[in-house]
């Protein structure tokens, strides 16, 4: 059960860039749930811009959540300034030729965070499985090009909005 308050008045979803009562609030309400990998990751991702803590521990798979507090993750994040998440690939997979009917899904993203006035970026591919009927998130594998970047004044934005960075991302930072 989500306890935490929902907040209303983010009109643009920070993980989806569309309108956030359409996509992402149904999800972090209980109302609806994800379709897709993409969905839930995408969802995980703006609930963690928005505080959702209980939500990213809702949507681990059951063996991760079990080592997993909400004030964990709370406390890993609390410094996170959330910028932008670019999805790059998402795929639904059979787990095996034989067991038919059972899917997994892998999601490849690059999310986009400051630090301390350092501007970060994480590169994974995301493992989903399903549970009861529901997407959960189970782990990733960090892929090249994590940690500390440095972009100028006038390159694009690394959050994907194709504003330069000096109009976008740059004075959140
Ligand atoms: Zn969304
Ligand atoms: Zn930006």
């Amino acid at each position: 059960m989500l306890t935490q308050p929902i907040q209303p008045t983010h009109a643009t979803c920070p993980g989806c860039a569309t309108a956030y009562q359409q996509c992402c609030q149904p999800l972090h309400q209980g109302t609806a749930s994800a379709d897709t990998p993409e969905a839930l990751m995408r969802s995980r991702y703006s609930a963690y811009a928005l505080g959702l803590y209980e939500y990213v521990v809702a949507t681990y798979a059951s063996a991760q959540r079990e080592q997993l507090s909400v004030s964990d993750i709370a406390n890993s994040a609390a410094q996170t300034n959330w910028l932008g998440l670019r999805v790059l690939d998402s795929k639904i997979l059979p787990q095996s030729a034989t067991d038919a009917g059972q899917f997994y899904g892998e999601v490849e993203f690059k999310v986009f965070y400051s630090e301390a006035k350092t501007l970060y970026c994480l590169h994974e591919r995301s493992t989903f499985v399903q549970e009861a009927g529901q997407w959960r998130y189970q782990d990733g594998l960090m892929l090249s090009g994590n940690g500390a970047i440095k972009l100028k004044r006038n390159d694009p934005c690394c959050c994907g909005s194709s504003k330069k960075f000096k109009q976008c991302c740059l004075p959140k930072i």
